[in-house]
């Protein structure tokens, strides 16, 4: 479990980045991050994992205060982060020793550090490629070896920080795809910034954060249904939700209140079997 507990932080010690900030996510929860350039997002994130700590306030990390610097080590392998850039979090030129660079700082030693690396390259669907090196992978190969080195610590908390912001359609899919099998079949807690909404729409919860603020949090179907706060925050409701309001707006009656397009297909579909 996470905990921001009135939480305010601030880079240079004028203008607040958060403001007292309150929310808690539970062990096995997905929650999507969403807010408008600048909005704290990413400062959000680092607080998770130690990399900042508040000015005031606290956040805890399965009980672990960040604030602690005795605590720094444990939290950062229970909450392993994947960040925006595939090229900065590559530090070693075979992938093997790539995903083996995080356990082996935790002490982790063969066999047992073999076995983690294999398996963490299976979970990302480059299972047999050790041995391939680091440069001549694709970005999005790169966020999975990324991804791969974080799973070999055996975190419990996934961060990812607009991790596939920087890949293409397939790569963003491939991250995602993997984002949510590790989220469904192990029961990963799961913390995602994104600028993309159709992705926020396929977690348990979202948080939207607007000027170091969070203004709204509920499920994607609550948040995506107050399209007019969103805006206010910055943020445009997903295609779905806004060709639904278009389709109302014009008599199509709806059934529910889609906001995925394969949600939206359907009710399209049933309206017209209907009438
Ligand atoms: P987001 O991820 O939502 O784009 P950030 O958390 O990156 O937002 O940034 C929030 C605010 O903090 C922005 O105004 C940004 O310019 C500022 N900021 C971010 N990182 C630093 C830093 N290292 N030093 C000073 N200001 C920063």
């Amino acid at each position: 479990m996470i905990t921001f507990s009135d939480v305010s932080f601030t880079y240079t010690g004028d203008t607040s980045v958060l403001s007292e900030l309150a929310l808690s996510i539970d062990e096995g929860q997905f929650v999507c991050v969403l807010g408008a350039n600048g909005s704290g997002k990413s400062t959000f994130s680092k607080l998770i994992n130690a990399l900042l700590v508040p000015d005031t306030g606290t956040v805890t990390v399965n009980g672990m205060d960040t604030n602690n610097p005795d605590n720094t080590f444990a939290i950062r392998s229970t909450a392993g982060a994947v960040f925006q850039n595939p090229d900065d979090q590559i530090v070693a030129s075979l992938v093997e020793n790539d995903v083996a660079f995080g356990p082996e700082n935790l002490g982790i030693e063969n066999p047992e550090l073999r076995k983690r690396v294999e398996e963490s390259l299976a979970k990302v669907g480059l299972a047999g490629s050790g041995k391939r090196e680091t440069t001549a992978l694709s970005g999005g190969q790169k966020q999975r070896v990324a991804i791969a080195g974080v799973l070999a610590m055996h975190p419990s908390i996934l961060i990812f920080d607009e991790a596939s912001a920087m890949l293409d359609p397939r790569g963003r899919q491939d991250v995602l795809n993997i984002v949510e099998r590790l989220h469904h079949e192990r029961g990963m807690t799961v913390v995602m910034i994104t600028q993309h909404m159709e992705e926020a729409a396929r977690c348990d919860r979202i948080a939207v954060l607007d000027d170091g603020r969070l203004v709204m949090t509920g499920s994607p179907r609550e948040v995506f249904g107050r399209v007019e706060e969103l805006r206010a925050a910055g943020l445009d409701a997903p295609e779905a939700v806004q060709m639904r309001e278009t389709l109302r707006q014009a008599g199509m009656p709806l059934a529910g209140d889609p906001i995925t397009l394969e949600e939206l297909a359907q009710a399209i579909w049933q309206s017209l079997s209907n009438n």
